[in-house]
């Protein structure tokens, strides 16, 4: 992983499933690791175990939906380690339902999070990268980001928009800027993500779909066989699912 070590990386949704296990991949193969989320003491452990093990690590309380935020994260690791190499869009939440439910306050959380989220980091490190010429943005959608299934129309909605605006971040700033933007598009991951399932009926299938799952160090091994190519190399999109599910 030539590619990887002393890359600075920063990760959004860092303190649990996808985000923390490629924090902790990408630190074991030589990388300064710079988690983001809200709690804080869960970071804080995560980083503990990262030094422990040999690694480079710190971490900032930040939340995705505050534009100010995620530019004070940008900040925080420009302050720490002057340059910022990857962005790891990842944050999410997925409280899916049937429209019918009218659960707005749901849809507005997801809107927020997953999209809004994913534009603030894009903002908070792309002056950066134009200024280094050259940065990686991987940001995180689904397979719910490629076919709408019942209870899915907001949360696909939002990760339709991921893979619409990295796709247009490919476009505008390849080649002359060298900043490359990744898809990562998984299907179903055992993480705490049916946590934010509140809809009684889809809890259910949210346990059920669990079954079925596979672990997050796949997605993080994805994410980084996207980060270890070398500059005149960008990987546009990686779909990765359980092989049981459809
Ligand atoms: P987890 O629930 O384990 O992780 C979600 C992470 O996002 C947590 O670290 C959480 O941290 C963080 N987060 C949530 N809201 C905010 C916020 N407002 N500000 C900052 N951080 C926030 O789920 P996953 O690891 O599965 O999810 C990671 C990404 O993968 C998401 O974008 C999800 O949509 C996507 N994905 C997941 C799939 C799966 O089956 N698990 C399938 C396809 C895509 P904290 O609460 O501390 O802020």
């Amino acid at each position: 992983m030539e590619n990887i070590a002393a890359k600075v990386v920063i990760i959004t949704g860092a303190s649990s499933g996808i985000g923390e296990a490629t924090a902790k991949l990408l630190a074991a193969n030589g990388a300064k690791v710079v988690l983001a989320a809200r709690r804080e003491e869960r970071l804080q452990q995560i980083v503990d175990e990262i030094r422990e093990a040999g690694g480079e690590a710190v971490s900032f309380q930040a939340d995705v939906v505050s534009a100010e935020a995620m530019r004070k994260l940008a900040q925080f690791a420009m302050d720490r380690y002057g340059r910022v190499d990857v962005l790891v869009n990842n944050a999410g939440i997925m409280p899916v339902s049937q429209l019918s439910e009218l659960r707005v306050e749901e849809w507005d959380r997801m809107i927020d999070v997953n999209v809004k989220g994913v534009l603030y980091g894009i903002a908070a490190v792309l002056p950066t990268m134009r200024e280094q010429k050259s940065g990686h943005i991987i940001n995180v959608s689904s397979v719910a980001g490629h076919v709408v299934s019942p209870t899915s129309s907001v949360y696909s909605a939002t990760k339709f928009a991921v893979r619409a605006i990295a796709e247009g971040l490919r476009q505008e700033e390849s080649p002359e800027s060298g900043i490359r933007s990744t898809i990562i598009a998984p299907g179903i991951v055992d993480t705490e993500l049916v946590n934010s399932v509140t809809s009684p009926g889809v809890k259910q299938l949210g346990e059920m779909m669990r079954g079925m799952s596979i672990s997050p160090d796949r997605i993080a091994k994805a994410i980084i066989y996207a980060i270890d190519q070398p500059a005149d190399t960008s990987v546009n999109e990686i779909v990765i699912r359980p092989t049981v599910q459809p």
